[in-house]
């Protein structure tokens, strides 16, 4: 059994970012710069925002903070988001989830550019990721196929089991893992015979939101388990899979925290990367 070790490959991944920015920055004089956008003081989105700032900070990036009340309107966030979709020095727009109640997260997610869409939540970005014209995948699932792809996990043929389908982990990584050809089954609350279906993964994707849910009872000898869950357990975290009963069946297996989790900001980075990377090769500085 082998331990998938997220903050390794993520700290590999941002290395290699910063030394590609400072190559382009040398050539063009010139630097990727993401947007976020925080409305009101939910404490957990505070400390994502941070650690967005950080990374970016490391891999050379410009950051521009954008810190709205809680009172803002549904105006004054999509006149930002507008003036940041018009900006050339951002080349990647977040904003950071959940937003107050007075404001329509639908809207402001399709009011950013897709050409911006970092995130990978907007519909157009939606639709690209399903007929597998991929520009930016979204964050945390692009983060599960790299874990897989620097693992050397065969994806082509495997019965892939993913629990939970929402639209920022469950239904893109479905997608992502179908379009590398695995046979995909997505599960949810209504699936008949879960703990059937989960025995049946070479991959299993736990993405449910539930403390240490499945078992290693349901664990197929030599599965490939990544947990996408994070649970706050009497001040710990913990995944949505029972780490120690899973680990002695599964052949390679994510830890929590430090499996999933780092991926998702490198993938930003990334998508970041990729959004510059486009916007140079057009010549312009406006698009
Ligand atoms: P959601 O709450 O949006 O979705 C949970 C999914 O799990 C739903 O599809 C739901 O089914 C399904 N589910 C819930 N209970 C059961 C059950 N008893 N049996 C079968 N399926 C069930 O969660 P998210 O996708 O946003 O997040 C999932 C987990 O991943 C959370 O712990 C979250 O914190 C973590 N996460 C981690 C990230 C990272 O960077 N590592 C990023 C994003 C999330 P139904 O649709 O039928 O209700």
């Amino acid at each position: 059994m082998q331990i998938i070790d997220g903050k390794k490959v993520s700290d590999e991944i941002l290395t290699g970012i910063a030394a590609e920015v400072e190559r382009l920055k040398a050539e063009t004089g010139r630097a990727p710069g993401l947007a976020v956008v925080l409305v009101g003081n939910d404490p957990a989105s505070a400390v994502y925002v941070r650690n967005k700032k950080k990374a970016c900070a490391r891999a050379g990036f410009v950051s521009f903070e954008h810190h709205l009340p809680a009172s803002a309107s549904q105006e004054e966030v999509l006149d930002l988001v507008t003036r940041l979709n018009a900006d050339p020095e951002v080349n990647g727009i977040l904003v950071q989830l959940p937003l107050p109640k007075q404001i329509d997260e639908k809207k402001v997610i399709e009011t950013i550019s897709p050409a911006k869409d970092v995130d990978g939540f907007h519909p157009v970005t939606v639709g690209n990721l399903v007929t597998g014209n991929v520009l930016f995948s979204p964050c945390t699932p692009a983060g599960i196929i790299a874990l897989l792809d620097y693992y050397k996990v065969p994806i082509e043929g495997q019965r892939a089991v993913i629990v939970g389908r929402s639209n920022i982990v469950g239904k893109p990584v479905a997608f992502l893992l179908l379009a590398r050809h695995a046979t995909v089954t997505l599960c949810h609350s209504r699936t008949r015979d879960l703990p059937g279906e989960i025995r049946s993964a070479d991959i299993l994707v736990a993405a449910i939101g539930k403390p240490e849910f499945v078992t290693g009872d349901m664990i197929k000898e030599g599965a490939v388990v990544i947990d996408v869950g994070i649970n706050r357990v009497e001040g710990k975290l913990v995944g949505d899979v029972q780490f120690a009963e899973a680990s002695k069946k599964a052949s390679f297996i994510t830890p929590v925290p430090g499996g999933v989790g780092p991926m998702t900001i490198a993938m930003l980075m990334q998508n970041t990367l990729k959004a510059f990377k486009i916007n140079l090769e057009k010549g312009s500085k406006n698009y």
